[in-house]
Order: C-alpha cells, then sequence, then structure tokens
C-alpha cells in the first residue's frame, strides 16, 4: 500500500492526500479529480489523477530517487 501524493501548486512541495492505494490499483483507476486540503498553504487544492502518483512506503527505506515526478511522464 502507498499514500497518493500531489504536488503543491504554490510550494511545489509533495503532500500527501490521505488515499491509501497501491500502484497497480491507482495505474487502473479511471481518471479522477480530487482535492486536498494542503497544510503548507492553508487551502484546499484541486487535482487530477493523472498529476497524482502513489508513494509507497516500502521504497522509503531507501531513499535515493527521491520524488517521482509525474510531470516527467506527462512530456
Ligand atoms: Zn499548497
Amino acid at each position: 500500500m502507498g499514500m497518493v501524493m500531489i504536488r503543491c501548486p504554490e510550494t511545489g512541495s509533495a503532500i500527501p492526500t490521505g488515499i491509501e492505494t497501491d500502484r497497480e490499483t491507482f495505474r487502473r483507476s479511471a481518471v479522477f479529480f480530487s482535492r486536498t486540503y494542503c497544510r503548507i498553504c492553508a487551502a484546499t487544492h484541486e487535482w487530477f489523477a493523472r498529476e497524482a502518483w502513489v508513494y509507497e512506503s516500502v521504497l522509503a527505506k531507501g531513499t535515493s530517487g527521491g520524488w517521482r515526478s509525474p510531470r516527467a511522464d506527462a512530456a
């Protein structure tokens, strides 16, 4: 299981959406739209699934690659 993450449009920081899923399930899911409260901005950001990615805690142990940019895949 992992946490769905989005990038804060104001600060560029990765923020957790509170949605837990695994990478395969997330990839299969249809494009969806959601909102997440950002503590950094104290505001709610709207986002699409294609802008989000799954951060799996298993991979956190070998923190070397850092955050995966969803925009890099889109381009
Ligand atoms: Zn924000």
